[in-house]
């Protein structure tokens, strides 16, 4: 018997940066803006795998783990809503190219697994408000928080009591950042 589980690589946020994040959202949004993402889920995706089988994820994880990359620090400084799928996101304006890297790297190797890989280019970025389908006001600026990515993640998300959950099957470090 095969079980399988709906996956996807991400990067989370330390807490203390969760924590900034929502105590500025609470100020920046109005509650009929959207359905703010709990703290705990607040995530950037590097790439999605939906549903894969015990056997697939194994090699998925061997093959992440092979992975040989710098670390890298992201300035959250962007901010947008895409009204069809009900989304207002935290980005980054220069998103670093070992960002790019590291979600071109797990994408390739998650297609070459069979897993379906979107041809949207890539666009990193944060949910911050879910079933945002109305004009939103958008903020002028951000604080531009620095984010420093240090590991990436496995992460399992699973529909519970009415909520999505996200629980974290394995990480990997990033390795030392340049100082160029
Ligand atoms: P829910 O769908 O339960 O409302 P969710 O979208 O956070 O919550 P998932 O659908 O499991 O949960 O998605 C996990 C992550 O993968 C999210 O960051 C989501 O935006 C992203 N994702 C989901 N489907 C795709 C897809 N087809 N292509 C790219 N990214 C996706
Ligand atoms: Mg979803």
């Amino acid at each position: 018997m095969s079980s399988s589980r709906r996956l996807f690589f991400a990067l989370s946020l330390p807490d203390a940066l969760q924590q900034q994040v929502i105590r500025w959202r609470a100020e920046a949004f109005k509650p009929e803006d959207g359905r703010p993402v709990a703290a705990a889920n607040l995530h950037l995706t590097l790439a999605f795998l939906g549903e894969v089988s015990a056997q697939k994820e194994q090699a998925l994880k061997t093959q992440a783990g092979r992975i040989a990359q710098t670390g890298f620090s992201l300035n959250l400084d962007d901010l947008g809503h895409w009204p069809r799928p009900g989304v207002v996101w935290l980005g980054s304006k220069r998103p670093p190219r070992a960002l790019l890297q590291l979600a071109e790297l797990l994408r390739s190797q998650a297609a070459r697994s069979g897993c379906y890989q979107s041809p949207l280019p890539f666009h990193p970025h944060i949910t911050l408000l879910r079933a945002a389908t109305q004009p939103v006001a958008i903020p002028p600026g951000t604080p531009g928080w620095p984010f420093n990515a240090n590991h990436f993640s496995l992460y399992q998300s699973s529909f519970e009591q009415g909520r999505t959950r996200y629980h974290e099957l394995a990480q990997w470090p990033l390795g030392p950042q340049d100082k160029s």
